[in-house]
This record gives C-alpha cells, sequence and structure tokens, in this order.
C-alpha cells in the first residue's frame, strides 16, 4: 500500500492526541480469484490480499478511556475500554469496537485504556474489503500494545465475530483470512472445511485489474438466502443419493452433479452446479499455477464467469459487460466477478506489460456500453496483516 498513508496517520495521530502512535499496524483488502459462493459450502478459495489497505495506529492511555477516530473524516467516538459501549450514528466503529470487545472476552479487560486513529486507501464498499482490513488491523494494533499475542487464524475469527456480532453483517471468514494470511507474490488457498490457508506462488509478471461497476442490485439478500437453501436442498439430496458422506457441496464431484441433475428438483440442481463446478476449478488452478500456467489459469476464470451467470445468477449485466469486455482485450487471460455478486467489482487477470492499455481499453468500452466509465485499478498480491511499528 502506499507508504503515504502511514506518514499521514502518523501525522494527523500527532495533530490531534498530542503525542506520537507507539504502536502501528497494517492489514490489507483481499480479492477473491477463484472459487465463488464456495466458503458456507465448506469448499474451496483462492483469493490475494492487495496493496491496498488500512494502517491503524495505538498509544496506550493512563485512564480506562477509549478514544478511536476515523482519519479520513476525522470523527471520534469515546468509550470505556474495558466494557465498550455501541457508538449510535457511528458504524464505523463497530468494527473497531467489536474487536476491542473480542480481545477483551479472551484476555480479560484491560487495566488502561487507549487513543487510537485508523486510515487506509481500500475504496469502501467496493468488494475490496475494508471492513476485514479494519478489523485485522485493529486487532492486530490492539493486542500489540497491551502486551497479548494471538495465532492469525484468530485474528481473522475475532476480526469476523467483530462484523458479525457488532457491525450486523453476516460474513465468512474469507476477507479476514486474505488479509491475514497474504504473502507477496502468491494467492492464499483456503480450505474452509479444515481452515487450513496456503499460499501458492503467483507469476510477477502478471497483476489483477479490478473493475468496480458500482452497480448494486435490489433484493440482494433475498437472492442470498435463496442460493444459501438451494445449496443446503442440494447437499441433501446429494447425502441421500451418493453412497459415500456427504456433509456439504464440498463433497460432491462435477461427475456426480452431472449423473444425478435430472434427480434432483431443478432449481437446486441448477444453483448446486455453481459452487461445486468452482471447486475443482480452484483445485485446478492451484494445479495450473505450479506449471506457470497462466493462459489455462485465465481460462477458468471465465469458466467461473460463466458459472456464476448460467447456474448461480449472481452475475448482472455490468459484470457481464466488463468480463465480456476484457475477454477481447489484448493481454487479459481470464476475467470473473469477484466476491458476492449482483453488482460490485470484477476481476481481470492481465500481462503486466499490457496493464495499462488493458484497463483504459475495458473503461472506455464498459462506457461506450453502460453511459459512464466503470473504475479500474491494478492490484498486486501482497504481504498479510502486520505490526510494521515498532
Ligand atoms: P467492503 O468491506 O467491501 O469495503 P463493507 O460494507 O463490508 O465493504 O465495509 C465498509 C464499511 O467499513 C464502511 O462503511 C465503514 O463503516 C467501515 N470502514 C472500513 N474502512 C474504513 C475507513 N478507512 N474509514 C472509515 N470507515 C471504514
Ligand atoms: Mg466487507
Amino acid at each position: 500500500m502506499n507508504p503515504q498513508v502511514q506518514s499521514d496517520l502518523e501525522s494527523k495521530f500527532r495533530a490531534l492526541y498530542g503525542r506520537a502512535p507507539t504502536v502501528v499496524a497494517r492489514a490489507p483488502g483481499r480479492v477473491e480469484v477463484l472459487g465463488n459462493h464456495t466458503d458456507y459450502n465448506e469448499g474451496y478459495v483462492l483469493s490475494a490480499a492487495i496493496d491496498l489497505g488500512t494502517c491503524f495506529a495505538v498509544a496506550p492511555r493512563e485512564d480506562g478511556v477509549a478514544r478511536v477516530t476515523a482519519g479520513d473524516v476525522m470523527r471520534t467516538v469515546e468509550t470505556s475500554a474495558a466494557a465498550p459501549e455501541k457508538q449510535p450514528g457511528e458504524s464505523w466503529s463497530d468494527y473497531v469496537l467489536g474487536c476491542l470487545a473480542g480481545l477483551n472476552a479472551r484476555f480479560g479487560a484491560p487495566d488502561r485504556g487507549f487513543d487510537a486513529m485508523f486510515l487506509g486507501d481500500i475504496p469502501l464498499g467496493s468488494g475490496l474489503s475494508s471492513s476485514a482490513a479494519l478489523e485485522c488491523g485493529a486487532i492486530l494494533a490492539l493486542a500489540k500494545v497491551r502486551g497479548v499475542e494471538l495465532p492469525p487464524l484468530d485474528v481473522a475469527r475475532m476480526g469476523q465475530k467483530a462484523e458479525n456480532e457488532w457491525a450486523g453483517v453476516k460474513c465468512g471468514l474469507l476477507d479476514q483470512a486474505s488479509s491475514v494470511f497474504g504473502r507477496e507474490n502468491h494467492l492464499v488457498m483456503s480450505d474452509f472445511r479444515t481452515c487450513e490457508f496456503k499460499p501458492v506462488a503467483f507469476p510477477d509478471d502478471v497483476l489483477f485489474l479490478v473493475c468496480n461497476t458500482h452497480a448494486r442490485h435490489a433484493l440482494v439478500d433475498g437472492a442470498y438466502n435463496e442460493r444459501r437453501e438451494c445449496c443446503e436442498r442440494a447437499a441433501r439430496f446429494f447425502a441421500a443419493a451418493l453412497d459415500h458422506p456427504v456433509r456439504a457441496l464440498r463433497d460432491v464431484s462435477w461427475n456426480e452433479w452431472l449423473a444425478h441433475r435430472d434427480d434432483m428438483d431443478e432449481l437446486a440442481a441448477k444453483r448446486s452446479a455453481h459452487p461445486i463446478g468452482e471447486d475443482e476449478r480452484v483445485l485446478s488452478g492451484v494445479e495450473l499455477l505450479r506449471d506457470g500456467d497462466v493462459e489455462s489459469f485465465g481460462r477458468l476464470m471465465f469458466e467461473s464467469h460463466e458459472s456464476s451467470r448460467e447456474y448461480f445468477e449472481n452475475s448482472c449485466p455490468e459484470l457481464d459487460v466488463v468480463v465480456e469486455e476484457a475477454s477481447k482485450v489484448p493481454g487479459v487471460f481470464g476475467a470473473r466477478l469477484s466476491g458476492g455478486g449482483f453488482g460490485g467489482s470484477a476481476v481481470a487477470l492481465v500481462r503486466r506489460r499490457d496493464a495499462e492499455t488493458a484497463a483504459a481499453a475495458i473503461s472506455s468500452a464498459y462506457a461506450r456500453k453502460c453511459g459512464s466509465p466503470c473504475e479500474v485499478r491494478a492490484l498486486l498480491c501482497s504481504d498479510g496483516a502486520r505490526v510494521v511499528f515498532p
């Protein structure tokens, strides 16, 4: 991420609190590369921590007060460090205070309060997980300042819990795990059954272009619930139909889906094709990267999008335009929607030397078809969340 963010944060911190922070942590956002809607089916995802992130700075106080400031808007909340309370009208503070509550539940109430401030360069709400970056940065910095440590997986889970319970967002673990386990020039391979997260080497002559359509389609919650119910129904069908144990769609192969698709209810058959196919694409994708076959990996991304469009129906016209236009651009190996779908961002895999011209071509083709350009930015695979000072 831009090193300017950390120095801006430190000077804003000094200006507001009259002293320097004693701890600064930094946590990246993430992009989902392959494996869509597989997390709640106990499947696999390939994602990457990106070179945009959030810095979180803290200094201890002598009293028990916790002050937290969002550095871009310079809004501050004040509460008790030992028993933080929700701050009406300041929903951004839920992400931080939820993490503080998580630390207190694990390590006991702290004997001192703190002043904190955060600043980042992830566009908020664009599908790059500014929320997870904020949580992971907050947990690492607040843990360090009270002299405790927790393993990376626990940082991710604590962030997820804060988001579920304080911000009221029913997210899975992907965003936080990607932020914590990211590595420069690597993707993160997540297994949501075993909760293992492994780095997978990624070539350095390609990068990702993330294209934010700014589209947000209505009824997303209802559509999301329908998808989840179909996946559960399909898993129950396969558990009864197959002669091996099936706990989730992760246990069903594509060939088994093909053999049984006509025996089950039509909608469950159609929806379940997506996570089942995605799991196989992630596993093939890991093999292809091991062989350095970026072209075939890119084709899997196009297949993934096609599966979203046809089976899961979580794409939308704007995302389809990005993917279709990207497929015509020289140097683009693959493209697909990234994240929940129904709007938001698409990600394209592009040869590094072609990135600039590809970004311009996609954006202007999008403008021709959709009326205004989509926002395209180049992203690199970066290191995961860590304390950067001291
Ligand atoms: P995403 O995680 O895709 O960016 P979310 O809706 O999950 O989108 O999270 C965005 C929310 O997280 C913001 O609305 C805000 O409440 C909070 N947030 C994250 N980073 C910051 C930041 N740097 N400054 C203020 N609020 C932030
Ligand atoms: Mg989020």
